[in-house]
């Protein structure tokens, strides 16, 4: 995430360690109180680029095959959604322009944007609950949310996947993931 919204703390107290935290959807950096704003504005950047290093070593297994996303599908159905979620094929596909993932719930497909692969798991994860949940619930109404929403980072994990579209101007919509949506190759 290139421009997170940042909230900078000084303490008084924090003489010389500084420190970086996500709270939902910003980053909140503390600092001591004496300060110069020029070495504010390099911590500040220092900060972000070590929180996303550290995000991006947290980046999910089921990275590395198709047959490492079903596994991590089948874990995520169990414990989110009683194991009804049973997709019939599970797949990462070339990055598609306007959709992070799609389902296809009449034939049980789910297809995931390589671009996934390097975010950070449990945003993945986000990802595939939502898909998943689609072959309980087919549109994007409150039966569907009450499923996603017992995955418990699924607000943080929007407003990551919308910085991270916003900022590499991806277009993408966090919420089009249908496949009447648009006639898209994989
Ligand atoms: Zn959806």
């Amino acid at each position: 995430m290139a421009e997170p919204e940042v909230e900078v703390r000084r303490s008084k107290r924090r003489r010389q360690t500084v420190s970086a935290y996500r709270d939902g959807e910003k980053v909140v950096v503390l600092l001591p109180a004496r300060m110069s704003r020029t070495e504010e504005k390099r911590w500040v950047a220092d900060m972000l680029s070590r929180l996303q290093r550290s995000e991006t070593r947290r980046r999910s297994p089921a990275r590395e095959s198709d047959s490492a996303l079903s596994e991590r599908c089948r874990e995520l159905s169990a414990k989110y959604l009683d194991g009804r979620a049973k997709p019939k094929s599970i797949r990462w596909v070339p990055p598609m322009r306007t959709r992070w993932a799609s389902c296809t719930p009449s034939e049980g497909t789910i297809r995931v944007s390589s671009r996934l692969k390097d975010v950070p798991g449990w945003v993945l994860d986000y990802v595939l609950v939502h898909e998943l949940a689609h072959l309980l619930a087919p549109g994007h109404g409150e039966d569907f949310w009450a499923w996603v929403r017992r995955y418990a980072k699924t607000e943080r994990a929007i407003g990551y996947l919308e910085g991270l579209s916003a900022a590499a101007q991806l277009g993408i919509d966090t919420h089009a993931d249908d496949d009447t949506d648009e006639a898209e190759g994989d």
